[in-house]
């Protein structure tokens, strides 16, 4: 079965999913819908995606010379799944939409939770969501913070998780946020919103998480503190790591010391808009005292969240029910690595 996959919402998250779904050999786009007649439009074009827009929008985007394929109904009326990929908060005001038409849909981090059915993360819960309807997943903070928290939950077991997130001020072509110079405290007041996202994909983990906002648009930098239930050593959690699907493990050595080094790897290794789908860890950050254990990570919130929701897809559509196997197919094809190559 080949699925028909909808992208509404053709912006920083929307257009990395409709290349990824193209990449992988069960599932098609149907097509793309855009808002305004823009660069990104045009390259959706070249690339071969149909693109639909709202009625009041076909003459800005006829005017602009470039095609179209109907209305976002009509896109929505053909695809068999619906990627949302609008603003945080429009998704919610869709669904309404999707369920009239009888679709099923997947929703992004900026939505609440109470969207779908399941806040999704393909490594911790991908059972939950065979099947369903609408599913959520999560942000890209969460999406790292569960990778991280399930890798060390099965080798090691997990008494509590203290998170702080140093998060980017904006996406690289946002112009209107910020801060420029400044470090804000986000929120002022613990806890961040963080801890309690996490918890709608593994319920019973102990967490606390504070967060800033830095002024830099590429990467959030995690600083994570846990208690294990057994001690482990700096080596085996290494390893751990390791072997972690979609986690990757970085060295000092190597000259990887900051998110600076990450994306200039990421560049120079041509990933498509030096896209990191792998949380990047810092492997000489982790450091061990009895059942503690502290490491720093890296994550590139425009690209984390891409293999969940190709992930997500095939557990709802129920095209695969084992969800290494659906990542497995995922990393293949997305070109996700299974280890640092050196
Ligand atoms: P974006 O602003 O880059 O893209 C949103 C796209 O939706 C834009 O192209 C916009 O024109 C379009 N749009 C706006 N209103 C629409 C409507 N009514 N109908 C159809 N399309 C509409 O946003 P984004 O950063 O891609 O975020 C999308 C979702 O993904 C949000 O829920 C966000 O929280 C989540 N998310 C974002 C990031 C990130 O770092 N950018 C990371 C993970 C998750």
């Amino acid at each position: 079965m080949v699925v028909k996959v909808a992208i509404n919402g053709y912006g920083t998250i929307g257009k990395r999913l409709a290349e990824a779904v193209t990449k992988q050999p069960d599932m098609e786009i149907v097509g793309v819908a855009k808002m305004t007649p823009n660069y990104d439009a045009i390259i959706a074009s070249k690339n071969g995606f149909r693109i639909f827009t709202s009625p009041d929008r076909i003459q800005k985007f006829e005017e602009t010379g470039i095609d179209i394929a109907g209305v976002i109904e009509d896109m929505i009326e053909q695809a068999d799944i619906v990627i949302d990929a609008t603003p945080g908060g429009q998704g919610a005001k869709y669904k309404e939409l999707y369920m009239a038409k009888g679709k099923k849909a997947i929703f992004q981090g900026g939505e609440k939770a109470n969207v779908a059915e399941v806040s999704f993360n393909a490594l911790c819960n991908y059972d939950k969501a065979i099947g369903k309807s609408f599913v959520r997943v999560v942000s890209c903070n969460t999406t790292a913070l569960c990778r991280i928290i399930y890798a060390f939950k099965q080798a090691f077991g997990v008494k509590k998780v203290r998170a702080t997130i140093v998060r980017r001020g904006a996406d690289p072509h946002e112009i209107k946020r910020g801060p420029i110079e400044a470090l804000v405290p986000n929120p002022v007041k613990l806890p961040s919103h963080h801890g309690p996202d996490v918890k709608t994909v593994i319920p019973d983990v102990d967490i606390t998480t504070s967060a800033v906002i830095a002024p830099t648009t590429r990467m959030h930098l995690h600083v994570v503190n846990l208690e294990l239930e057994k001690s482990a050593s700096r080596e085996e959690i290494w390893d751990v790591l390791e072997k972690t699907p979609r986690i990757l493990v970085f060295s000092e050595k190597y000259g990887f010391n900051s998110t600076a080094s990450l994306i200039e790897w990421a560049r120079d290794i041509l990933r498509p808009r030096y896209d990191i789908y792998e949380v990047a860890v810092f492997g000489d950050s982790i450091t061990c005292d009895g059942n503690e254990v502290w490491l720093m990570y890296c994550v590139h919130q425009e690209a984390i969240v891409v293999p969940d929701n190709i992930d997500a897809i095939r557990a709802m559509m129920e095209i695969e029910t084992e969800a290494f196997k659906s990542i497995e197919k995922t990393d293949k094809h997305l070109g996700v690595f299974k280890r640092w190559p050196i």
